[in-house]
């Protein structure tokens, strides 16, 4: 086994709006049930955009590792983890994913039994650098409280990557949406990862007529290989009303029983309340701006509509993503969704290039470290 080194690299976010620095810092003592991991792969996220622009509504403090959906390959493990959330051996050189850490004492943890939601969750990517929970930088440390699971061998980073934000946050929201119905439509607002895989799940599902609506062509050509039946170009059809009436065109003129909401425009949220079917359901994934925006409330009353929040996931949902991937990897190229490799040093391009939407997702790639 190497020796695991004193310091690493980490981009460090010092200020809001500045770019991020290149420093070195300091790798800690593995806790019991701790692990270290070499960061194999992260990705960035259209939050990391924000959160280093300061415009979330929860603000990490500062100065902080950003990376919130990373792989890294374990190169120790603390006194007492020995497997995975799933019940798999876990050894020095495996490949996992990691969930955030709920504390499971308080009231959302156990009276409520919903993790997601714990009071004193404990993130990655919203750290000081001295705990090293970032996945911005050569090395991570997961703590003791943190649930993982093992990469399955056969998947590569690329495919995987996405998981670690998007598809698990696409799993939970649709757990707590409930089932799309058996041949109901769905149109799904937003074509960035979030989109992207409440399309492939929906397809699964076996919804009927799956509709995309975002932009910019490059990711609605990747979501009709991933299962979407339409696509409309909002760069084309800049007019909601228009996309509306598209929209009822190719769903028996009543509209969608489903819509899902991945798009991250606070606006958008409007304009699903006016698409969806009378009776129909709508799943709030893709928000994150502290924002306000209007909307005719009355539609929720009047339509007698359905209306479901989620954010992030707990491990489970990493661990059905994973499975997803791995079950229908001959059917779509889940690798695909990665438009763009960086090194860590390129970081600042690479969060450009994702706020600009040159990237559908840019990685840092930290694989011949
Ligand atoms: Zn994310
Ligand atoms: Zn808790």
């Amino acid at each position: 086994m190497t020796d695991i080194p004193k310091t690493c690299k980490a981009a460090v976010l010092v200020e809001y709006g500045r770019p991020l620095e290149i420093q070195e810092v300091a790798i800690p003592k593995v806790e019991p049930r701790g692990i270290l991991v070499k960061v194999e792969m992260a990705g960035i996220c259209g939050t990391d955009v924000h959160q280093q622009r300061g415009e979330l509504t929860i603000k990490s403090p500062l100065p902080n590792i950003q990376g919130h959906e990373t792989i890294g390959r374990i190169v120790k493990m603390g006194e007492g983890r020995t497997i995975d959330a799933a019940g798999e051996p876990l050894a020095v050189g495996d490949r996992i994913m990691w969930a955030h850490a709920d504390c499971g004492e308080c009231y959302w943890c156990v009276i409520e039994r919903d993790p997601v939601l714990c009071a004193r969750r404990q993130g990655y990517g919203w750290a000081p650098p001295g705990a090293l929970r970032g996945g911005f930088a050569e090395y991570e440390m997961i703590s003791p409280k943190t649930n993982v699971v093992r990469v399955p061998d056969e998947l590569t980073e690329e495919e995987a990557v996405g998981v670690g934000c998007a598809f698990r946050s696409v799993v939970a929201g649709y757990d707590r949406f409930g089932k799309v119905g058996f041949m109901e439509d769905l149109v799904i607002q937003g074509c960035g990862p979030i989109g992207l895989y409440s399309t492939v799940v929906a397809r699964e599902s076996g919804a009927r007529t799956i509709i995309v609506v975002g932009a910019p062509a490059n990711r609605l050509e990747l979501a009709k290989r991933w299962g979407a039946d339409h696509v409309i170009d909002i760069d084309e059809y800049k007019d909601p009303e228009e996309r509306r009436q598209m929209i009822l065109e190719l769903t028996s003129g009543r509209g969608p029983e489903n819509v899902v909401e991945a798009s991250g425009h606070p606006p958008a949220v409007a304009e699903g309340l006016e698409m969806v079917m009378k009776g129909g359901r709508y799943l709030i994934l893709g928000q994150t701006s502290a924002a306000a925006t209007p909307i005719i409330v009355s539609r929720i009353n009047e339509k007698g509509l359905t209306i479901v929040g989620s954010v992030s996931a707990h491990i489970v949902h990493f661990y059905r993503a994973l499975q997803f991937i791995k079950t229908n990897r001959t059917k779509y190229a889940f690798a695909d969704i990665v438009s763009g490799r960086y090194r860590l040093e390129d970081v600042n391009e690479a969060l450009a290039n994702m706020a600009s939407g040159k990237e559908i997702k840019a990685v840092i790639d930290n694989r011949d470290r």
